[in-house]
């Protein structure tokens, strides 16, 4: 078929409803069906938002991304066996978005640890001024009188996705119009978006306010509004005309990617958790034992994307062979020690968990395990491996190694953007 074929085949599809079902299966049907989108139709049609009975003009893939039900090097070897990268470059490259976020935050921990802070000092805010706790409360339920953003907040809480420019526009009418602090809306997408993402989240909030690329703000205007959602929303004098970049004290200095961990030799035990549900995919086979690890339910977390997350996690023990429950569980330590000895093994092999909670969980249960002389073994994927060294300064430092980091992977040549 060529281009401009697909690009009609692609036009006249019926409009799409996606559901977010947490196997590694519906995330390959939906990786598929989008394929023959991927190149000028992505392109050209990405910014529009049609609402949630429409999501042609985007994958909607990031729920299964997130968990890596599938993984991004799977949907960029799918996009280039239809499609010249040249074509397809606009997807190729929002793809690498994510990995250039998940790099940076990687390099800059410390953005993680003062975001999660700020949340408490901001929570703390609200039960001291009555006013503030009133505006949060109508935003996030959806009672602001502002139609489209009281449109995306019950559709993030019905749903568990926003479209892109629905975040952006989101995002900035709730920083600049509504003048809430920015913690707090991070945290309303974090526990609602089925792919919400430490690194994605924290630093596409810090995007629209200013601190990512310092003193450059996002605006959400209501011309841009109404093209993009093609007509369903006037927002006439409603908005923020002008953005003041928010400001931050802290500094937050380059922290140096670690090596690879040396891996273990002998048996082990393979710790599944929602950071990868495909550690098929690289990690050597060979485990005496599997073990999948949630946990419960927390405050102000959706019932659906924890769903899909404990759900993620028995699917890739269903596809590993090891059909027994997810053990939903605040205490990993206990619940690893105790695999570990059943099956007799000192070693626990899982795939890295990059900046966020579940890092911060892993990280603190080391010495416990250490105890029982049991060690935690991190392995990273290649695909991080050769795209995170790249995340230092702006998108565009990576967006020039593509070429590079894809023929690294053992994809074809593929020329520069
Ligand atoms: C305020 C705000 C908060 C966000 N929070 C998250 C989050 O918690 N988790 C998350 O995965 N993304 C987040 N994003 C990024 C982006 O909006 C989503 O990745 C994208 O909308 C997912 O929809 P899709 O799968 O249809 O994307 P597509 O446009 O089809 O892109 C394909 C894939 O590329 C990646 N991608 C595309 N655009 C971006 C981007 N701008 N940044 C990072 N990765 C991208 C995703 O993995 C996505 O699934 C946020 C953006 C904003 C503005």
């Amino acid at each position: 078929m060529s281009a401009s074929e697909d690009l009609f085949a692609a036009m006249s599809a019926p409009p799409e409803k996606v559901a977010f079902e947490p196997t590694r299966s519906a995330g390959i049907v939906r990786m598929e069906q989008f394929a023959i989108r991927t190149g000028a139709h992505y392109a050209s049609k990405r910014n529009y938002d049609l609402g949630a009975n429409n999501r042609s003009t985007v994958s909607a893939l990031s729920p299964w991304i997130r968990h890596r039900l599938i993984t991004e090097e799977e949907v960029l070897t799918q996009t280039l066996a239809r499609y010249s990268p040249s074509t397809a470059m606009k997807f190729i490259q929002e793809v690498f978005w994510r990995g250039y976020f998940k790099g940076w935050l990687e390099q800059h921990p410390s953005v993680w640890n003062s975001y999660k802070q700020g949340v408490r000092t901001a929570q703390n805010r609200l039960h001291s001024n009555a006013e503030l706790n009133a505006d949060y409360i109508g935003a996030i339920e959806g009672r602001t009188g502002i139609a489209c953003f009281d449109h995306w907040c019950r559709e993030l809480v019905e749903t568990g996705y926003l479209h892109n420019h629905a975040r952006m526009w989101f995002a900035s009418i709730w920083i600049f119009t509504l003048r809430l602090p920015w913690e707090l809306g991070a945290d309303f997408f974090l526990n609602h978006l089925i792919d919400g993402d430490s690194a994605s989240n924290t630093l596409s909030w810090r995007w629209v306010g200013g601190l990512h690329t310092k003193g450059k703000t996002y605006l959400a205007r209501q011309d841009n509004i109404a093209k993009y959602t093609d007509g369903a929303f006037k927002t006439i004098g409603q908005l923020a005309k002008t953005t003041l970049p928010l400001f931050e004290d802290d500094i937050h200095p380059v922290v140096p990617l670690e090596p690879m961990a040396r891996q273990p030799h002998g048996d082990h035990l393979l710790l599944v958790t929602a950071e990868d549900c495909r550690p098929d995919d690289f990690i050597p086979e060979g485990a005496s034992g599997i073990i999948g690890l949630g946990v419960p339910l927390k405050h102000g977390q959706s019932n659906q994307q924890h769903a899909f997350k404990t759900g993620a996690i028995g699917d890739a023990l269903d596809r590993l062979g090891a059909p027994s429950n997810v053990a939903v569980t605040d205490d990993w330590a206990t619940a690893i020690i105790a695999a570990a000895q059943a099956a007799g093994i000192k070693h626990v092999v899982t795939p890295f968990a990059p900046v966020g909670d579940v890092a911060t969980k892993l990280a603190a249960l080391q010495a416990t395990l250490a105890t029982e002389g049991i060690t935690l073994y991190q392995h990273r994927r290649p695909y991080d491996t050769h795209t995170w060294p790249h995340a230092t300064k702006g998108f565009f430092k990576l967006k020039k190694m593509i070429p590079t980091i894809l023929s690294t992977l053992g994809h074809a040549h593929v020329e520069g953007p």
